[in-house]
């Protein structure tokens, strides 16, 4: 094991065992390496990765539907693919998502139970993977789609450094990292009702907050708050008393993300070799979950942002009204006024 000039960590035949900050932000700004293990398209076989894994995409029918972009482009799910090459496109359907896919069954509560049976560490890993090959494919969208107007990429407004740690955790198959019990985030798995939309996908940037609904189920996660999220905001989802709508499980991820952003003492996480060539990812937890105050019209703002794509998309009256509401904080979709949940 050596450490090369981009203080990397390296294994025997020069492979990249673990990329440091500054080595994974040059990755992150060349397309055409392999995201996982960094090598270049050259002399290497690529057969590139769904961004959303292809389980999903067959169990939902959705390899000729057209996905909308951050950007509000629209492309066909088939086409979502991000540069892989073939071995650790293999690795990761054999170490993730084969395991995976068979945890998500079609009836909720068994779902839960392979959940549970199982580690909290491979879901973990799995939805880092998710996030950072959505957050690493937005490399390629402009944020104005136009291709008329001067535009930069979406990716370029993102915090890499910020996303070391995710990515750290999404190839843990390939480094053979462990992951210690104290680093997964915050995760809620809720019932969704049966909805003509069996699956949504969205990611909360800035907040490294993820949420994936897969038929009955609704997964959002924090991903590095080390759970410290989780004790903010439990008392408030508490009152959930039944199956849950997509657009309210968007409004979970958002004040998800929010107490996310919330946190002032923030977890730190690093990647660490043992005498015996283990390599272990890390974390380093405050002494206290403090956090700073709830501004309503912020908290209004993201839920707003969460939410809008649906509500333009849905049947409602006057959804540009609605999303002014919802911006100044004063409707929201998980409760009533009396503070019971809204299951219409
Ligand atoms: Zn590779």
């Amino acid at each position: 094991m050596a450490i090369n000039p981009e203080g990397s960590l390296t294994g025997p035949t020069g492979e990249i065992r673990h990329f440091s900050r500054r080595a994974f932000v040059a990755l992150a700004s060349d397309t055409s390496r392999c995201f996982i293990c960094g090598i270049s398209a050259a002399g290497c076989q690529f057969n590139d990765e769904h961004v959303i894994p292809d389980w999903l995409l067959r169990r939902f029918c959705l390899h000729s539907r057209r996905i909308t972009l951050p950007n509000g482009h629209q492309l066909m799910y088939g086409r979502y693919t991000l540069r892989c090459c073939k071995s650790c496109n293999s690795l990761l359907g054999r170490n993730i998502e084969t395991p995976i896919s068979q945890l998500f069954v079609e009836d909720f509560h068994a779902t839960v139970e392979n959940l549970r049976a199982n580690s909290p560490t491979l879901l973990y890993q799995w939805l880092c993977l998710l996030f950072i090959k959505l957050h690493l494919k937005d490399r390629e969208m402009r944020v104005d789609p136009d291709t008329r107007n001067e535009s930069v990429q979406i990716s370029e407004i993102y915090d890499w450094e910020g996303l070391h740690h995710i990515h750290s955790v999404a190839r843990a198959a390939h480094s053979g990292a462990k992951i210690d019990d104290s680093v997964p985030g915050t995760t809620f798995v809720f019932e969704m009702k049966p909805e003509l939309e069996e699956f949504d996908l969205g990611s909360q940037s800035d907040y490294s907050t993820i949420l994936v609904r897969i038929g009955s189920v609704g997964i959002v996660s924090v991903l590095n708050d080390c759970g410290f999220v989780g004790p903010m905001v439990g008392e408030y989802l508490s009152h959930i008393s039944g199956p849950m709508s997509a657009i309210q499980l968007r409004e979970v991820a958002a004040r998800l993300a929010y107490g996310n952003k919330l946190l002032t003492n923030r977890p730190a996480f690093w990647s660490e070799l043992e005498r015996e060539g283990i390599l272990t990812i890390q974390s380093r937890l405050p002494a206290s979950g403090e956090r700073g105050e709830v501004d309503k019209a912020e908290l209004g703002h993201l839920i707003a942002f969460t939410c809008g794509p649906l509500l333009m998309r849905s049947s409602t009256t006057e959804p540009e009204e609605k999303i002014l509401q919802l911006q100044r904080g004063e409707i929201q979709f998980l409760y009533r006024d009396d503070g019971s949940f809204i299951q219409d």
